[in-house]
């Protein structure tokens, strides 16, 4: 037998976190190696965030085709599948490339193959064993199905996004962030959609105005709801799926897919072996500079307890490799971290929703919701809600939330000034761009009562 190879780090998963701690750390000076079992750039270049965004692009048209006849446009469009996974894969293809190219450029061994800890410094992929003097573990999240009879026929969006055919209708299980955005994708692109979900709102932790906002949109755009009841079991008959809910009901469609929730990749990975303590949902216990129970031994990204968003595990890694190997003392700072809602149209927020502001103190509410300018010629009954939920005693702005065109875009913008601490004098110091969405942020005067 060989010798054993040993690296000053050895990073588990080539996602947003894996890729980033593992580039810096070399750029530091570490040397460093990296395994991936699928392919490099993780769930979010894989599947999520960037083929999710190119699907939301092409399901926009759909509507904008629609608007353009009231601006003078004439003509019909037709749609194409096919050509859209065509040109989706083409550039997955392309930034699995440069993710791959760039970890090499940064002088990280860069394997493939799926990592398992054999102990707290060792590293088994595929029949090769390495030596690590520290690890960090990014291997994400993974789908979860429910556990009811026909859960196997069911799809999740790993399989969404790689269909041989565009569905005539789908049923989506679950009114999570990630239903929304496919049932407005699927929707968008011509199929009938139905949410099955088990309370009787969708996007539970949202703000209460997003969330009937974002159901009254749906609505409008014929998107179905099955609420307050779940899925009892699922049934193929030829190309057809029937699904069968707990309150008795039953319905057809071409494709079920479960969008309910995700776990921590982390199962049958060694944690036990090496002694890194999780929760009982399997999420990685960590301290805020993303170290485990074990001194050496690192985690960030989906397979910890903190936001599950791309640039959340990007900063934390980065903050992680600075710290370690770059002779800083860098903790992230999880508060007022923006995220959005890629439906139609979409939602995008910055802190505390209302009730949330409630539980700290007296609150002042600014709310609009209006036709956009765009919709006078479109002819469109769409209206946009932009909210500020503000601290009464500091008149810090504390949280801002918007359902509209470009609402993830502003809610990016807001998030600097909320990050600074602007005030609502701020805001209405500010001098409005005319005309725009955005000027309103700049424009509410009246408390809501
Ligand atoms: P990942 O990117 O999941 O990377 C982990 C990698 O580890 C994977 O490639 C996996 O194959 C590999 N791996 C796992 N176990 C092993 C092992 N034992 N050995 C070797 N390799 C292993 N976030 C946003 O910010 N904006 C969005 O719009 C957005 N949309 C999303 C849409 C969908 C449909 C989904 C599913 C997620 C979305 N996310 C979004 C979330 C985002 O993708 C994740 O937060 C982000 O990818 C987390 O990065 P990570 O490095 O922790 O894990």
């Amino acid at each position: 037998m060989g010798q054993i190879e040993e690296f000053d780090l050895f990073v588990i998963g080539g996602g947003s976190g894996g890729v980033r701690g593992s580039r810096i750390a070399a750029k530091h000076g570490a040397k460093v190696a990296i395994a991936e079992e699928y392919r490099y750039g993780g769930t979010c270049v894989i599947r999520g965030c960037v083929p999710k965004k190119l699907l939301v692009y092409a399901a926009k048209f759909a509507s904008s085709f629609k608007d353009s006849k009231g601006y003078g446009w004439t003509g019909e469009n037709t749609f194409d599948w096919p050509t859209l996974l065509a040109n989706k894969n083409k550039e997955i293809d392309r930034l699995n490339a440069i993710y791959a190219r760039i970890l090499g450029e940064a002088g990280v061994t860069v394997l493939n193959g799926r990592a398992v800890l054999l102990d707290k410094n060792t590293v088994q992929v595929g029949d090769k064993t390495y030596k690590a003097k520290k690890i960090l573990i990014a291997t994400g999240g993974t789908p979860k199905k429910m556990d009811v009879p026909g859960k196997e026929l069911c799809i999740t969006s790993n399989e969404a996004l790689e269909l041989a055919e565009l569905p005539k209708s789908i049923t989506i299980v679950g009114g999570g962030y990630i239903g929304l955005e496919f049932a407005g994708i699927f929707k968008g692109l011509g199929a009938k959609v139905t949410i099955v979900h088990h309370r009787d709102k969708v996007l539970r932790g949202f703000d209460e105005d997003v969330r009937d906002a974002v159901m009254e949109h749906a609505r409008n755009q014929g998107i179905e709801f099955k609420l307050e009841t779940s899925l009892k079991k699922v049934d193929k008959d030829g190309d057809t799926f029937t699904v069968h809910c707990l309150d008795g009901s039953s319905h057809s469609a071409h494709q079920v897919m479960m969008t309910t929730g995700r776990r921590p990749h982390t199962k049958d990975l060694g944690l036990e072996k090496a002694g890194v303590k999780t929760e009982t949902n399997g999420m990685i216990v960590v301290d805020p500079y993303s170290k485990t129970s074990v001194d050496h031994i690192y985690a960030l990204g989906d397979c910890t307890e903190r936001p599950q968003l791309t640039p959340v595990a990007i900063r934390d890694a980065q903050a992680f490799a600075d710290t370690v190997y770059g002779g800083m003392d860098v903790a992230v700072d999880h508060t007022l971290v923006p995220t959005a809602v890629f439906c139609k149209p979409a939602v995008g927020v910055v802190g505390l929703s209302e009730a949330q502001a409630m539980e700290r103190g007296e609150i002042d509410v600014y709310q609009a919701k209006f036709r956009p300018m765009f919709h006078t010629l479109s002819g469109r009954d769409e209206k946009i809600l932009m909210k500020l939920v503000v601290m009464q005693k500091t008149q810090k702005i504390v949280g801002f939330h918007m359902v509209g065109p470009d609402a993830p875009e502003l809610a990016q913008a807001v998030a600097i000034a909320m990050k600074m601490g602007a005030t609502k004098a701020d805001f209405d110091n500010t001098i409005a761009l005319h005309p725009t969405t955005a000027e309103e942020l700049v424009l509410m005067r009246t408390k809501r009562a």
